[in-house]
């Protein structure tokens, strides 16, 4: 089982990345943020529970999401192993995923921290776009869908998050980044961390993170 974790601030790219190495490795991309968006959209105990939280630009409670992240990765899709988005996103966290891992004889194999100065942050948010149907991802500026306001994958209508808004974005930051480096510091101490220059365009920042995951003798030299 290999389980990786992509690290990064609202907004650096996380979920774009996650989607591609998902189909490059075939293991599953598992994001705490889409799995409590979906339970919002289908109006369960949970969903309700957790739209305050993510309303107010807030981080749902730890053990709400500990519950609902490990749930998700004793399916059988992620019997190999899963890319981890959004998750975690405290140090209790990042505990509760070695606990479980330690007890599966694996560890979290690597911290990939996808780093985008917060500045190019807000301006990210406000122009995010995702699909309605499956959360693809599309920015005005550097990702543009073929055809205005629908998705290029399945053409569902593209709509903006709630908390995608200018407000929102900066509460969301000002919360999360301390948190965040704290999850980081975490993995800088158990070795599994690897900071990846997020600034660059998305096929760039693809090709660092592959680049990373390959085993170091088929890693090009210099
Ligand atoms: P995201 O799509 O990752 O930006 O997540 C959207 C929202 O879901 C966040 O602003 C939080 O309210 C909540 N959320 C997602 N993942 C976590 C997590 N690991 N811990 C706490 N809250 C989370």
């Amino acid at each position: 089982m290999r389980v990786l974790v992509l690290l990064g601030a609202p907004g650096a790219g996380k979920g774009t990345q996650a989607q591609v190495l998902a189909r490059t490795l075939g293991i599953p991309h598992i994001a705490t943020g889409d799995l409590f968006r979906a339970a919002v959209r289908e109006g369960t105990t949970l969903g309700r529970e957790v739209k305050e939280y993510m309303d107010r630009g807030e981080l749902v409670p730890d053990g709400v999401t500990v519950g609902i992240l490990l749930d998700r990765l004793s399916a059988s899709d992620a019997r190999d192993g899963a890319i981890l988005d959004g998750f975690p996103r405290t140090r209790a966290q990042a505990e509760a995923l070695d606990a479980e891992l330690a007890g599966r004889g694996v560890g979290v194999d690597r911290a990939l921290y996808i780093d985008v100065p917060s500045e190019d942050i807000v301006r990210r948010l406000s122009g995010r776009w995702i699909c309605e149907a499956a959360g693809h991802v599309y920015n005005v500026a550097s990702r543009p869908p073929r055809a205005a306001g629908r998705c290029d994958i399945d053409e569902s209508a593209l709509v903006q998050r709630d908390d995608d808004r200018a407000e929102t974005v900066r509460a969301r930051l000002g919360q999360q980044m301390g948190a965040l480096g704290e999850v980081a510091a975490h993995y800088r101490a158990t070795g599994a961390l690897v900071m990846v220059d997020g600034g660059k365009p998305i096929a760039e920042v693809t090709e660092a993170l592959l680049d990373v995951l390959r085993p170091a003798a088929e890693r090009r030299v210099g």
